[in-house]
């Protein structure tokens, strides 16, 4: 059977073999018989002794069996109850991006068909400083082009990005690349596995991104190295580009973040000269107090050579296997299906004619991010979490979990029993990826289809069916599906592209793009047709470094684990291959306080402590890498972005030897 991988965004499918279960990689697109350690071990978590098999109900301090219809009898009666009481702005709902697009359209259609827009998704931690800053420049949130386009431009840029462990098989793409003579450029705070590949590094002082971005293209206008004709023609702003970077040259850069201001003018050629050229990003550029700024930065460097559509593509490389499908089938608190704002009268109202009510809720509802403080103001009372574990992946965690004790009603549809299902009063047990079938859309917007290998696991059921029973017992109209193609079908039609395209053919085929391949090929998505160049300045840290705390704390992900590791920690062979979590210092650092390579240390920031072994490693002095999925975000700092990302890459922390090993 054909199955989209339950990991990361590139979606690879995988070929599992319902009588052994065992996988091997599909050698169609977009993996072309390639597949990384998580994929292959993908059975194992599904399989996993821990997989919740019955609704659970909190009694006392217990949680006991009960039927289904006794858990969305309770569940439902509860959240009408707080509605009544409170309004529907009281009930917020996270929708999971491991789920499928037909589990995310119906969770977002019930948020706001029950009166509220706080829906939302795991796509407020990562990429939703890109989708603001695209939208904003060039009128659609997401990758501009697909894969294969890699193989063929001049320069890559891969800023802010690790794809050597976190999207393993696009490194096959940048590889392929190279041997046809592309260069590649990465830029990072610490020298990463993806630098093997790397004509220049630019080691950065982490949070100066815009300070470099706008001295590539300070050099780029001052040498005349841009594309004067695209930008006359599709683009507007630029004269403000050209102010805004007049003062950041190189020698100021290389000030700011400790890049030689020659090695900035050589980088700066080599990617104008080039002729086309793609820039790669990921969290270390969106999950800072600057994220939006950053990546307004990234894209006014694109268009300044006209890098865009067939000459260049963005590339915000997305983190879960359907974080993009969520964003796109609605499950935002401040965009309808499609990336549409809520305050596009036609295209809601033509969403409430679907769904067969007369209009739907307008006010953006609360980001994910802001959900802890709306519960400690008592503005939150009920939150229903799909398949996500905030208890360990919110910054901070201390406040999440103070808060999720103090709501009145707390659902969790989850596989297995996470830090976050810890808190609640009801546990619906979900079919893991293999137990049922739907689409889901990876990084470059392709919609593909994963067959069913499997039955459910105990009384676990399909997402899509669980939010079917809800959206029945909420009395909600039009919730009579009998099968999930029939939810393909209906969002299928919100979409224009997508209307004269057949569920068959997304079966039959590598997928189907959504909207169309590669993006503002001829015009861009903007009111006028012409892109938007957008100056930005500088943003510092919300946190300062001092002598209490005079290290710059950023966190890393590992190839063999993902996310807070409830899937990747319940595989024995990727436990096996991901070893003992290290935070990484510099040697100039480990020297002063005397640390050696197997140490343990304790890192403490403003929220807390944790004690964790070091490893000496190539990293600018001063900052600190640490691994996300364990217990980093006990110290992380949670001062969001103009996008609702808090700055999980920047924490003022200090260091200190516990013991030698
Ligand atoms: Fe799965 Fe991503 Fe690995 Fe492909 S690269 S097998 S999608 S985790």
């Amino acid at each position: 059977m054909k199955v989209v991988c339950p990991y990361c965004g590139f979606g690879c499918k995988l070929i599992i073999d319902p009588q052994t279960l065992t996988v091997r990689p599909y050698k169609g697109e977009p993996n072309k018989g390639r597949i990384c350690p998580k994929g292959l071990y993908a059975m194992e978590f599904a399989l996993s002794k821990d997989r919740i098999k019955k609704p659970l109900k909190r009694e006392k301090n217990t949680l006991k069996p009960i039927t289904w219809g006794q858990a969305i009898d309770e569940i439902s009666h509860k959240l009408l109850e707080i509605r009544e009481f409170y309004g529907p702005d009281a009930v917020a709902f996270i929708a999971s991006s491991k789920t499928s697009n037909e589990e995310n359209y119906l969770l977002q259609k019930i948020a706001r068909l029950f009166g509220t827009n706080n829906i939302d998704n795991c796509a407020r931690l990562c990429h939703e400083a890109s989708v603001h800053a695209l939208k904003m420049t060039l009128g659609t949130g997401a990758q501009t082009n697909p894969y294969e386009d890699l193989e063929k431009f001049g320069v890559i840029i891969i800023w802010g990005y690790n794809p050597a462990e976190t999207h393993p098989v696009v490194v096959d793409y940048i590889r392929k690349a190279k041997e046809r003579g592309t260069k590649i450029l990465v830029i990072d705070v610490r020298e990463t596995l993806t630098m093997r590949f790397a004509d220049y590094k630019l080691i950065i002082k982490p949070g100066t991104d815009v300070v470099l971005a706008n001295s590539i293209m300070h050099v780029i206008i001052k040498e005349e190295l841009y594309n004067e004709d695209f930008i006359k023609k599709r683009t507007t702003g630029f004269s403000e580009i050209r102010m805004a970077t007049m003062k950041y040259t190189p020698e100021y850069a290389e000030r700011v973040t400790g890049i030689a201001a020659s090695l900035i003018r050589e980088v700066a050629r080599e990617f104008a000269l080039a002729g086309s050229g793609a820039i790669m990003w990921g969290m270390g550029v969106t999950q800072h107090v600057s994220g939006v700024e950053n990546v307004l930065a990234i894209v006014d460097l694109a268009l300044l050579l006209g890098y865009i559509g067939e000459r260049g593509g963005l590339y915000p490389m997305r983190g879960q296997n359907n974080v993009q499908g969520a964003a796109y089938m609605g499950a935002l608190s401040e965009f309808l299906p499609g990336y549409i704002p809520l305050d596009d009268e036609k295209f809601r109202k033509r969403v409430a004619s679907l769904w067969g009510v007369n209009d739907l809720p307008t006010e953006r509802g609360l980001y994910l991010t802001e959900l802890w403080d709306a519960i400690e103001r008592g503005d939150l009372m009920a939150l229903y979490i799909v398949g996500e574990n905030p208890a360990v992946s919110e910054a901070n965690f201390a406040r999440v979990r103070k808060a999720l004790k103090k709501l009145d009603l707390l659902v969790v549809q989850d596989l297995f029993m996470t830090q976050t299902a810890r808190y609640a009063h009801y546990l619906l047990p979900a079919s893991s990826f293999c137990e049922k079938e739907g689409s889901y859309m990876n990084s470059e917007r392709r919609i593909q289809w994963s067959e069913k290998v499997m039955e459910p696991l105990g009384d676990s059921k399909p997402d899509w069916e669980i939010f079917t029973m809800l959206g029945k017992a909420l009395d909600l109209p039009g919730f009579n599906y009998s099968s999930v193609e029939e939810i393909t079908e209906e969002y299928f039609r919100l979409f224009p592209e997508l209307e004269e395209r057949d569920i068959k053919e997304l079966k039959e085929s590598d997928g189907i793009f959504l909207p169309k391949k590669r993006l503002h090929t001829w015009e861009f998505a903007m009111p006028n047709g012409k892109a938007r160049f957008v100056a930005v300045e500088r943003i510092f840290p919300w946190e300062n470094t001092n002598n209490d705390y005079p290290f710059a704390l950023t966190t890393i992900r590992l190839i063999n684990n993902y996310n807070t590791g409830e899937m990747a920690l319940r595989s024995p062979s990727l436990v096996k291959l991901m070893g003992e979590p290290k935070a990484v210092i510099s040697e100039n650092d480990a020297r002063r306080l005397r640390i050696k390579a197997g140490d343990l240390i304790e890192i403490a920031t403003r929220r807390g402590k944790i004690r964790i072994k070091a490893e000496i490693g190539k990293i600018r002095e001063g900052v600190i890498a640490i691994p996300f999925h364990f217990k980093a975000n006990k110290l992380t700092n949670s001062a969001l972005n103009k996008a609702g990302t808090p700055e999980l890459k920047f924490s003022a922390a200090r260091i200190r030897k516990l013991k030698t090993e």
